[in-house]
């Protein structure tokens, strides 16, 4: 199916959709990226070379009360396969406790509150230590394009 996103998930439920199948929560661990309450946390940046608190703050998943951001990031550097495991029991931890408040809040009958307050930062990525933007390179930076343009001495 390919959906999806946490984002995807509220959405899909919003429209009425109850089955969902994706390999997101594994793909994006193999890729160094966590899904967490503060966004998307890409553990491949060096801000988190040094970060002692779990992955995700308020999360109750195994990994998150015995690793910290800093210890599964040198895994992920050193390229060790159990940095893809953590990340990935992490993210379908996050992904499966999203669908359990939105049944509780289906059941509740509070979901568009729900939906209303969740879709605000399901997508954001990483609001603790924003991503800076990279201007975009030239054509000469880019692996495999083209020389640049000789440039005219008039
Ligand atoms: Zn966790």
């Amino acid at each position: 199916m390919g959906v999806g996103t946490p984002l995807d998930l509220l959405e899909g439920v919003h429209r009425g959709v109850d089955l969902f199948d994706c390999i997101l929560p594994t793909a994006m661990a193999q890729r160094g990226r966590a899904y967490t309450r503060v966004g998307r946390v890409d553990l491949r940046r060096g801000v988190y070379a040094e970060h002692e608190t779990p992955l995700d703050a308020g999360c109750t998943c195994p990994v998150c009360r015995r690793y910290t951001r800093a210890y599964v990031r040198h895994l992920y550097a050193a390229r060790e396969p159990l940095a893809w495991t953590l990340i990935g029991q992490h993210n379908l931890h996050f992904w499966l406790d999203l669908m359990a408040r939105i049944r509780g809040a289906l059941a509740a009958g509070t979901f568009l509150e729900l939906y209303r307050n969740e879709r605000e930062w399901l997508d954001a990525s990483d609001l603790e230590h924003p991503p800076t933007p990279t201007r975009p390179k030239r054509a000469s930076q880019r692996r495999g394009g083209p020389p640049p343009p000789a440039r005219s001495k008039e």
